[in-house]
């Protein structure tokens, strides 16, 4: 979708702190974030919505290993996802440390750092 932010990030048309890259989903740092590490997980076709995308359960394993690296960057177990979709209308997960992570939530490179450093 040649108007769509997200596709324009997949397609490295727009710059973004991308913390996950592989065939079929990529995960950046939202530019807006909720507190810090706060990463968008999104598939890099253009699907509308979350339930839209055929390999769902590959999907949710991603988010899963944001959340895991989340977890050990910011020191915290308490992380929180969230799927709502009308601000962009390509499918995203939120995925983001609740209250008490460790961080500055505007400090975008070394949270980038942080979890592609914990990432397994
Ligand atoms: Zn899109």
């Amino acid at each position: 979708m040649t108007d769509c932010v997200f596709c324009k990030i997949v397609a490295k048309e727009i710059p973004a702190h991308i913390v996950y890259e592989d065939d079929n989903f990529l995960a950046f740092l939202d530019i807006h974030p909720q507190t810090v590490g706060h990463v968008q997980v999104i598939p890099k076709n253009h699907f509308r919505w979350v339930w839209d995308v055929p390999n769902v359960g590959e999907y949710f394993e991603i988010a899963r290993k944001i959340a895991l690296a989340e977890q050990r960057a910011f020191e915290t177990d308490f992380i929180l996802s969230k799927i709502v979709g009308d601000e962009v209308p390509h499918a995203h997960i939120w995925v983001f440390p609740g209250s008490g992570a460790k961080g500055d939530k505007k400090d975008f490179a070394t949270n980038k750092q942080k979890i592609i450093e914990n990432l397994e």
